[in-house]
């Protein structure tokens, strides 16, 4: 069997459907491959948000911000090991994303905070809800809307070279048929190797036994296709930890709880870090407490204003109390010890000012509305930084530097963007910000023809 397509876009995560529908909007013909039997990557598990500065929503709401604060903020979570060329263009293109999607009728407009980000620039669904679930129905609305296709269980098992550019690929279908298919331009938006627990080892061999966030097919496939026609990679080794997961079910606790005004609190009954640090610090005091976990906690208030909350209580993960005492004693927790934490904490909020660990962002509303909630959270294995080089307009290059032509890639599949730590909130306006692009590069090329 045989097909041929302006664009071939691997992968339906977020990268990828922005990617298609981009490509479209410029005239191409575009095929969707997907080797699960569903849409949505790993994106849809998203629950933060997206971050961008000097936004209309941001402006609505009176927030002041600069993409220049944004780059240094991102560069500093990043431990200055971000690719800044890279940076530069995700800084630049975020506004203009969160336009794109709005005339997609995608509208993240309420706006919370992320560990590291001094300003709320973090934008989400109005209502409150998971921003993953959110974009991907959107983005599917979109895809349909165009009639794009979509192969679901099929799985890009080659990409095809001649003369030193992407001439096609090769597909495995759902009834294991192989189908070439003729394209000038392949994007990949495959995703990152959070899943492969044997990859994530060969580079970090520390992260031997952590549970992951991710979905099953996070594994790293794509990487290893695109190095097989010669691309180079980058920071493979830098692979974040999230610091708040239930361990029983690998189940994220969304960073936007903490953003909202919960506490991580030990086993002890005591705060022990700034809670809005970037992910790399917070993880490595929960690992250097001497139970290696920690529980977040937060009270009715925090509750009411998140969604996520609420599927964490259905999901029989959240431990409840009518009373601070109480909800100790339900933790195996000294009671004095707890009261006071929140009675010091609940201080600070009120001077807005954190005398224990500096915490400088959402300390929002004390904490003293019942009832009172606690998860138990470690952390797991979230995010891979690393991944193939590309330049800032997507295109794939080889390991001395070099445009493979045809090649794209946008997404977790990319290296660079996010140095030695990812900011929460940076993951989803990177695929939607290199998505789009790779989408409108992959189309130029095609109708170059
Ligand atoms: P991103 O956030 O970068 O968009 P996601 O993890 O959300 O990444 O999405 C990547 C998608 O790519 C996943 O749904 C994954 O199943 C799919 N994928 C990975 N490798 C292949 C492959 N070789 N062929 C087809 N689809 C793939």
């Amino acid at each position: 069997a045989a097909k041929c397509v302006d664009v071939v876009v691997v992968g339906s995560g977020g990268a990828g459907l922005a990617a298609a529908i981009q490509a479209y909007d410029d005239g191409a013909s575009v095929l969707i491959v997907e080797k699960m039997p569903t849409i949505g990557g790993n994106t849809i598990k998203a629950s933060a948000g997206m971050n961008a500065a000097e936004t209309r929503f941001q402006q609505v709401k009176g927030i002041q911000d600069s993409k220049e604060l944004f780059y240094q903020e991102s560069l500093k979570g990043g431990q200055n090991r971000n690719n800044p060329e890279l940076l530069r263009r995700f800084v630049e293109n975020a506004p203009e994303a969160i336009e794109w999607l709005a005339t997609r009728g995608i509208m993240l407009n309420d706006i919370t905070t992320t560990g590291g980000m001094s300003i709320d620039r973090t934008h989400r669904p109005k209502d409150g809800s998971a921003v993953g679930g959110y974009l991907v129905s959107g983005l599917v609305r979109n895809v349909n809307k165009r009639h794009i296709d979509v192969m679901l269980d099929t799985s890009v098992s080659d990409i095809i070279v001649e003369n030193g550019e992407v001439t096609g690929v090769r597909l495995t279908t759902e009834e294991n048929e192989t189908v070439t298919v003729t394209t000038k331009s392949v994007i990949m938006a495959t995703g990152g190797f959070s899943a492969n627990s044997q990859m994530v080892v060969k580079y970090r061999p520390d992260l031997d036994g952590f549970v992951t966030t991710n979905h099953k097919g996070a594994t790293g496939g794509g990487i290893a296709l695109l190095e097989r026609i010669g691309a180079g990679t980058v920071d493979m080794g830098e692979i974040q930890i999230h610091p708040t997961v239930e361990q029983n079910t690998s189940y994220l606790i969304s960073e936007s709880i903490r953003g909202g005004g919960a506490i991580l609190v030990s086993q002890q009954g005591n705060r022990f870090f700034n809670e809005m640090e970037t992910r790399d610090k917070v993880s490595a005091q929960i690992i250097a407490l001497p139970e290696k976990y920690a529980y977040i906690v937060f009270d009715e208030h925090v509750r009411a204003k998140n969604k996520a909350a609420d599927e964490y209580i259905a999901k029989g993960l959240v431990t409840s109390a009518s009373s601070p005492k109480a909800l100790a004693e339900a933790l195996g927790m000294d009671h004095h010890a707890f009261l006071a934490t929140l009675e010091r904490y609940n201080g600070f909020v009120e001077k807005q000012h954190d005398v224990d660990f500096g915490r400088t962002t959402a300390l929002r509303a004390p904490i003293n509305e019942g009832p009172f909630h606690a998860i138990r959270i470690a952390p797991g294995v979230h995010h891979t930084m690393g991944g193939v080089t590309v330049n800032p307009e997507t295109c794939v290059l080889d390991s001395a530097h070099n445009v493979i032509p045809g090649a794209f890639a946008a997404g977790e599949v990319v290296g660079g963007i996010h140095g030695g730590n990812r900011i929460g909130g940076n993951a989803v306006a990177d695929i939607i910000i290199f998505g789009t692009l790779a989408g409108h590069q992959a189309a130029m090329r095609s109708k170059k023809a």
